[in-house]
């Protein structure tokens, strides 16, 4: 697992919710303010936990998803 460095963990404050976003980049929860979120600087997005550690799992050093099995291309 590479990709903690990956994600700037935040508090989502009023602030971030109103003028950025206040749903999960990913899955499209609701996030609520004082929760933990996750800026993707892959993909300038908010994540929630849940997303960001799936997404973690997946990721390389260079912050890039690594598709199980490998077999699309
Ligand atoms: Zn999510």
């Amino acid at each position: 697992m590479g990709g903690e460095n990956c994600f700037v963990e935040q508090k989502a404050t009023k602030e971030i919710l109103l003028r950025v976003t206040n749903v999960c980049g990913q899955c499209y929860e609701s996030l609520c303010e004082g929760e933990n979120i996750y800026y993707d600087m892959s993909t300038y997005r908010y994540l929630c936990q849940r997303c960001k550690d799936e997404l973690c799992e997946r990721m390389n050093d260079e912050c890039e998803i690594e598709e199980e099995g490998g077999g699309l291309f």
